[in-house]
């Protein structure tokens, strides 16, 4: 029986402060899977971690001078992005101090539209009035959240009447046999996320926030190839160090590949709307 790892929003922090360089050197500056229209689709890494970000960014609706969530904003490129593209007001959360750290020297940081804010903070506990942004969007982020629920009811709360959420997350699709529950045991503990939950979970999490769900996509196949490039890359740049932590990563790397592999492993961007 697989082990059910339910880590602590410090135990994310931590594996962030630890990785977050790593990961946004593989993932083309961002910390989220690609988007590939198809098998014929080239572009590269970033190219196709931007276009995720813009797919969610193009279901929020935007126009320029509104005031955004981003929660879990990871290096804060998609913050900058949206912000730049949108002109609108970004604010970023994150739980790891790192990245706080990080995205807040970004050149873009400052109070007007297609600029960017960030601080640390707790998803499951938003610092900030009810009502309080027009937008809220969470790359990859509810996945480690131990409490969905109230992650997502926060990010209702935060959400005026009238506004978007959009929640880009990895879920499971179907039942696991032993292999695969390894697996995803074993790509839950690396990457500090609680058991993955399905498509049917997020959308009664919101129902439940009080939320009307607008669309459920399921890109699955289009990000599918991230793991492989983001394996790939993690056992190239293995090389530049020591012997302990390049075994440690060559091991992340098989992980990551298998779990990419699943079909069981699905991905959705799902979009709410706060009536
Ligand atoms: N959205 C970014 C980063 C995704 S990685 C991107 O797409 O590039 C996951 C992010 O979720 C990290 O920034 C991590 O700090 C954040 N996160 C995870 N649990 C969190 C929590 N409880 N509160 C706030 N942020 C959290």
């Amino acid at each position: 029986m697989a082990e059910q790892h339910i880590p602590t929003a410090a135990d994310v922090g931590s594996m962030y402060d630890q990785s977050t360089d790593l990961l946004a050197e593989v993932m083309g500056g961002n910390i989220h899977l690609g988007y590939w229209r198809n098998g014929d689709d080239d572009a590269s890494v970033e190219e196709a971690t931007d276009a995720l970000t813009d797919m969610v960014a193009d279901r929020l609706a935007l126009s320029p001078g509104l005031r955004v969530l981003d929660i879990g904003c990871g290096s804060g490129k998609p913050a900058v992005q949206v912000a730049g593209t949108r002109r609108v007001h970004v604010t970023g959360i994150t739980i790891s101090a790192q990245q706080a750290e990080l995205a807040g020297a970004r050149p873009e940081v400052g109070d007007g539209a297609g600029q960017v804010a960030f601080r640390q903070a707790d998803g499951m506990d938003l610092p900030f009035a009810d009502g309080h942004f027009d937008r809220v969007y969470a790359i990859e982020s509810f996945l480690h959240m131990s409490d969905r629920a109230k992650a997502i009811a926060e990010a209702a709360r935060v959400l005026r009447p009238g506004g978007t959420l959009v929640a880009a997350n990895p879920y499971q699709q179907g039942e696991l046999d032993a292999r695969a529950a390894e697996v995803v045991a074993a790509n839950r503990r690396l990457f500090q996320i609680p058991p993955l939950g399905d498509a049917d979970d997020y959308v009664a999490h919101m129902d439940k926030a009080g939320l009307e769900v607008v669309e459920v996509l399921d890109i699955g196949e289009n990000v599918r190839r991230s793991h492989d490039l983001a394996a790939l890359a993690i056992r190239r740049t293995k090389e530049t160090f020591d012997d302990a932590f390049s075994e440690e990563l060559s091991e992340a790397a098989d992980i990551i590949e298998r779990f990419g592999d699943l079909p069981q492993v699905g991905y959705g961007i799902i979009v709410a709307r706060r009536p």
